[in-house]
């Protein structure tokens, strides 16, 4: 079976649950961003429900069509970031490399979601290396981040010979790579991707896209596994999403699972404002009511860091929960069960 890449091809697979008077809206969805959907996700949705939390991801829904007044078509400031094609320098030491828009998937909620797609610009040879002299002048960047679109999608030849002139920069210290492949479409995480995945100087870090317990199925911890087994350290990166993971004992399961899968939780990002994704949107109170009851439930080891975006270009800062409050004399302590405690300042 092939990538699904149409609405049509979706509701073959009895994928289209929303009302059909909306077909017109879904059109226009569709055509506002790419569809694909991998067979090994689409074994992973439960067809019965109508409010599966995988399939709600890929899905387009007539939803994507209310555009809110605070909707940014950037909504983190890439573009005024972006000092040379392909780059994004937002703090000193270290910097955005996007080789690439093209993804296994396309997530409906997707922070880029106006630059991805097949019909996305990859960089040509020239602004490649543009891109590499921007980093080579620059002594200050400790750390290059490959992400795009999704840097699995080169061919483990193009992905090993990319790392190898990163890693030919002395002062780049840590590569990491940003992908939803080891999810999206783990047969791909073959030996030849994995070998490619070493930099003979550079430390190399993995983040994996990942939102639902569900989405780590066998074939997903197999791949998880072969990277891991190869000595890549493995972090977990998740989008708080409503109707997807907005609840405490799906994000404990979501938790569990990457940790058991040797992924440590990292992120957990509230959802950008992303044109058209009102109906992914949780409030930051609930984001924060629920890592509070996270706080309760998992040990630090399974714990992301709530973060936001802050539009603009402004890059990530943690919004809580806090734990400390106010006393005359003392600070007063919250445990992570909700008692209160005085500490001397
Ligand atoms: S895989 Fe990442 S970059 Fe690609 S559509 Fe999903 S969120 Fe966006």
């Amino acid at each position: 079976m092939q990538t699904l890449r149409t609405l049509k091809a979706l509701q073959r697979e009895g994928l289209l649950t929303e009302d059909p008077r909306l077909g017109p809206r879904l059109e226009e969805a569709a055509e506002a961003m790419s569809i694909a959907l991998t067979p090994e996700m689409l074994a992973l949705i439960d067809r019965s429900d109508a409010n599966d939390p995988i399939a709600r991801q890929f899905v387009p829904s007539a939803s994507e069509t209310e555009i809110a007044p605070d909707e940014l078509s950037d909504p983190i400031g890439d573009e005024a970031r972006s000092p040379v094609k392909g780059i994004v320098h937002r703090y000193p030491d270290r910097v955005l490399l996007k080789p690439l828009h093209v993804c296994p998937v396309y997530c409906r909620f997707c922070f880029r979601r106006e630059k991805v797609g097949p019909g996305g610009e990859a960089l040509s040879a020239a602004e490649l290396e543009a891109a590499l002299a921007y980093i080579r002048a620059r002594p200050e960047i400790w750390e290059v981040i490959l992400t795009g679109g999704d840097p699995l999608m080169l061919a483990p030849r193009r992905l090993a010979s990319l790392l190898a002139r990163v890693d030919a920069i002395a002062h780049v210290g840590v590569i990491r790579i940003h992908s939803r492949v080891p999810i999206a479409d783990p047969s791909r995480v073959g030996d030849e991707l994995v070998a490619a995945l070493k930099p003979k100087r550079a430390t190399l870090w993995f983040a994996v896209h990942c939102n639902h317990a569900r989405e780590l199925g066998p074939d997903q911890r197999a791949a998880l596994a072969r990277l891991a087994d190869a000595g890549i350290p493995l972090m977990g990166q998740t989008v708080l999403l409503a109707g997807v993971n907005d609840e405490v004992a799906t994000l404990e399961a979501l938790m569990r699972a990457l940790v058991s899968a040797r992924v440590k939780p990292y992120y957990l990002h509230h959802p950008d404002l992303v044109r058209g994704t009102g109906h992914f949107r949780v409030s930051i109170e609930r984001g924060q009511a629920l890592m509070k009851a996270l706080r309760a439930r998992l040990s630090g080891l399974a714990q992301p860091t709530y973060v936001l975006d802050v539009p603009g270009g402004h890059g990530k800062v943690p919004i809580g929960p806090g734990y400390l409050g106010d006393d005359p004399d003392a600070l007063l302590v919250e445990d992570a069960f909700g008692g209160h405690h005085r500490y001397a300042r």
